[in-house]
Formats: structure tokens, C-alpha cells, sequence
């Protein structure tokens, strides 16, 4: 359920950037995060207005104009002494204004005498912001009204579950009219819900909350490696969560560990949430490309059993079975089987990487698996070893401790962590020493071929295939115009 819920949204979303595909095929500028217009959405559309209508409408209060800013705009030169200015005059023509600007020049005294410049007679609005202390009949009475109107205000369902949990910071906008009476409240519950309060002619309070969905925009950001994805990435405007993702969705294609490719262009298209024309938050990378000199990559997101999961194209699991890191750190000392041992020189393999980290630094389970030792172990000192299937173990070495729950015989799932980076055992240094065995023999973590994960089945690769298309064709667009720019 949770799997076709995700097809969904995306589905619908999608629907939008096709929209927007043909009606904007514009070149994409390059190494830049550009908001896309996000087509009309119907549904938003139905769902403003009704907000609209819901909404109080505006009071009709009388102004109390200050009479000076009254002039008449054509006899402005009355009184100023003359200087003819003939070339002026045969600039200015006013065959077009309208003849009641001659006719019925605005008053000059239009406002009564008693009222003039007597500034607490209009309509005001109020941003009260809520300090440590405050409470709502605390903020009424402040603001004038007597106990009988917070009752019968307060007293509202709508006001007890919104407007009583008030918090510092938060902000609510009271409305008077001329004779400092409470006419309207509002309050901003969340991105997307606000309450309204406004007084009726019958001298009652309405409540109405107005929800309004956040407008979804699919953004662009585009940039090329220089020093690396973290330092690239946030200057193009990604935020740290999406650079996490974006290490986790490439980490079985890119050796990220490895020195930096610079000159490797990185594509994300995410979403971003937009209200009153303004970004409000990020949402979930939807596409991501990662291309090398001589390879690219794509990954579209999938959800499936509940989980989201990045798939290629073709639908083939970026995710592997196992990690290629189980551990967000430099690797100090790779796997090498023919290593000599620097005093004794003789032959040392090093049977697995070692990462350099601060103690405490948590570790990851490399797969799914179950734990089939957890103790002290000679050299490793405190370790943790996983069989992940018949074939595959996975072994973490010099950990200073476990995780509370974890023990002999635990099921853990990848990434979940096993235990934290220590100096015990063998060690000159606080470090990470992963061992990656099939059938009992070391291979190479970096290099082994891992098993994929399985691949989307027959009718859900169908659906997905649809659903990733207007992505697919954005991705393959603005490949073109950078491949296209690259060339000039
Ligand atoms: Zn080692």
C-alpha cells in the first residue's frame, strides 16, 4: 500500500513537470539552482480558491485622510511663480485624462475637523510576538478586550486546539477597527494551515482554519566538482541533508573515498516547497546524475515496500548488498594482500581497509545479517562479525563499544549501527579495520563485486518506467545544453 502510495505522489508530481516541460523549452541554464515554474495544478488551483473564499473579507473602514497629501495634480504650478517653460509644456499632453480630473478636483479639506491627524481612530493591525510568559488572555487583555469577549472568543473549538498552545516566537495578527474593537485574528498554525477569527455582524467571533498546500516545484541544481561533493555541493545550494543522500544514493557507483574527480558533473533534480511565491522547504531528490568522463549514472527514486530506494532506468538497484564503507571516514590503509611488514620485511597482508576516525565515530552494518560474534578478539580487540548469507561475513575491528541491544545471535539490517570506532587490539591510532570475506576468503571491500539488490519486477517496473520518464527527459535535456555549452 505504502509502495503504490509513493507511485502515486510521485505519478502526480511528474504530471506537473511534463507540463512544464512543453510549455518552457527554454535552454537550462548551467552550474546553478534554478526554481522551475511549476505547471497549474488544478487541484491547488480548486483548493486556493476555496481558501480565498474562506477567507474574512476585507473591512470596510472609512480612512481618515490627512488633507495635506491632497493636490490637485494640474493646478500644482498656482501660486509659483512663472517660468515659461515652452518645451515642457509641448511634452505634457493630456488629451487623455480623464475629464473628471478637471471637474471634480479632490477636496482639500475633506476630512471632518475633529478627526484630522487623530491617528487612534483607524483601523490598525497588531503583530503581537509571543514571549516567554505570554499566554492568549494575557495578549486579549493587553490588547483591550474585556473578559466577556475572551470568553466568548476562547470558547471557540477551533481557538482551544489552535490558538492556546501558544509558544515564544510564535505571531499572531490582531485586527482593530477605529474604535479599537477586536475585529479580526490570525494566526499562522504551520506552513500550510492558518486560523482565521473574525467578528460577524452579529458581534460573534467566526473561527475558519484555511488550509493551502504548499505549491510543489521541481528544482535544478547543477554543478561541477571542484574540491569536493560536500564543499561543491552546498555552493550550489544543496542543503547537508540532501549531500548525505546524494553520497549514500552514488556510494555503490563512486568511489567517493577516492581523490576527487574533478571536472565530474553532478545533476539533482529535487523538490522544493513553495507559499506565497517564496521557497519554504526542500523536499526528496527525485533524480539524481552523476557523470565522469566516461560513464554516467542516473538514479530515479522508487518507493517500494515503504522504503525509498534509487533505481537506474532499466530499474536495476543502485543499492548493493552490502556497503562499500560501513563508515563515514578516510580510508588510512587499503586491502593488500602482498604487504610488507616495514621492520620485519616480510610478507603482511593487510586482509581488509582501514578507516582513520575518532573514537566514538559509529559504525554500520555493511548488509543485512545476523551477528555471529561480539567480543574481544586478539588482535582486532573488541569486534563484531556478521553472516550475511551462506557465503558472506563481514568483520569490524579495534571498536571501542557496542551498541547497548546489540549481541550474539541480533539481526541487523545495513546501516544500522554495530558498534563505535576505538583503539583496542592492535592499533596505533583510533581506527576502523573492515574485513569483507566470501566463502571464508578477504576480498577487496573497494573492489569486490557486491551482489544487487533485487531488481523492480515486471508490472512495477512498467510503472515506473512511466513515472521516471519527464525526469528521465529532463535529465537527458539538460545534459544536452551542458554538453552543448561545453562545446562552445
Ligand atoms: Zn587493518
Amino acid at each position: 500500500m505504502l509502495a503504490l502510495c509513493g507511485i502515486a505522489a510521485l505519478g502526480t508530481l511528474l504530471f506537473d513537470t511534463v507540463i512544464y516541460k512543453s510549455q518552457v523549452p527554454t535552454l537550462q541554464p548551467l552550474a546553478m539552482s534554478a526554481i522551475k515554474p511549476a505547471a497549474p495544478n488544478t487541484e491547488n488551483a480548486a483548493l486556493e480558491q476555496t481558501i480565498e473564499s474562506t477567507q474574512p473579507p476585507e473591512p470596510e473602514f472609512v480612512f481618515n485622510r490627512d488633507a495635506s497629501v491632497t493636490a490637485d495634480p494640474v493646478d500644482s504650478g498656482k501660486g509659483v511663480p512663472f517660468v515659461e517653460v515652452p518645451e515642457i509644456d509641448s511634452l505634457i499632453d493630456l488629451s487623455d485624462v480623464p475629464v473628471a480630473a478637471f471637474t471634480n478636483p479632490a477636496p482639500l479639506t475633506a476630512a471632518r475637523p475633529e478627526h484630522a491627524n487623530d491617528y487612534r481612530r483607524e483601523p490598525s493591525q497588531i503583530l503581537v510576538k509571543i514571549e516567554k510568559g505570554d499566554s492568549l488572555f494575557g495578549v486579549l487583555t493587553k490588547h483591550g478586550l474585556d473578559q466577556h469577549e475572551i470568553a466568548n472568543l476562547t470558547n471557540k473549538p477551533l481557538v482551544g486546539k489552535y490558538l492556546t498552545n501558544l509558544r515564544p516566537g510564535d505571531e499572531i495578527e490582531l485586527d482593530f477597527d477605529g474604535s479599537h474593537r477586536l475585529t479580526g485574528l490570525t494566526r499562522e498554525i504551520n506552513l500550510e494551515k492558518t486560523l482565521y477569527i473574525t467578528r460577524a455582524a452579529d458581534n460573534q467571533f467566526n473561527t475558519e482554519l484555511g488550509e493551502q498546500p504548499l505549491e510543489k516545484q521541481i528544482q535544478v541544481v547543477e554543478f561541477k566538482l571542484d574540491s569536493s561533493l560536500s564543499v561543491d555541493g552546498a555552493a550550489a545550494g544543496l542543503s547537508e541533508s540532501m549531500i548525505m543522500e546524494l553520497y549514500s544514493i552514488f556510494q555503490w557507483t563512486v568511489d567517493f573515498n577516492r581523490e576527487v574527480r574533478i571536472g565530474d558533473q553532478v545533476t539533482v533534480l529535487h523538490e522544493s516547497f513553495i507559499k506565497n511565491g517564496k521557497k519554504v522547504k526542500n523536499g526528496n531528490i527525485l533524480a539524481a546524475e552523476y557523470r565522469a568522463s566516461d560513464t554516467t549514472y542516473s538514479a530515479y527514486r522508487h518507493v517500494r515496500n515503504g522504503q525509498r530506494t534509487y533505481f537506474d532506468a532499466d530499474g536495476q538497484s543502485l543499492k548493493k548488498q552490502f556497503l562499500r564503507n560501513p563508515i563515514k571516514a578516510r580510508i588510512t590503509s587499503r586491502f593488500n594482500p602482498a604487504r610488507k611488514h616495514p621492520i620485519l620485511n616480510t610478507t603482511r597482508p593487510h586482509k581488509g581497509v582501514d578507516y582513520g576516525a575518532p573514537t566514538g565515530t559509529s559504525i554500520s552494518a555493511a548488509g543485512d545479517g545476523r551477528v555471529v560474534f561480539m567480543g574481544t578478539k586478539g588482535s582486532y580487540g573488541k569486534a563484531v562479525e556478521i553472516q550475511h548469507s551462506d557465503r558472506y561475513t563481514t568483520l569490524y575491528a579495534h571498536l571501542s563499544r557496542f551498541p547497548k541491544k546489540l549481541k550474539k545471535g541480533s539481526r541487523v539490517s545495513q546501516g544500522q549501527i554495530i558498534g563505535y570506532v576505538g583503539q583496542t587490539g592492535t592499533a596505533t591510532g583510533p581506527n576502523l579495520h573492515y574485513e569483507f570475506r566470501v566463502d571464508g576468503l578477504h576480498y577487496d571491500p573497494q573492489k569486490a563485486k557486491l551482489p544487487g539488490s533485487s531488481p523492480l519486477e515486471k508490472s512495477e517496473l512498467i510503472v515506473f518506467k512511466q513515472n521516471i520518464e519527464p525526469l528521465r527527459a529532463q535529465l537527458a535535456s539538460l545534459r544536452a545544453d551542458s554538453e552543448t555549452l561545453a562545446m562552445r
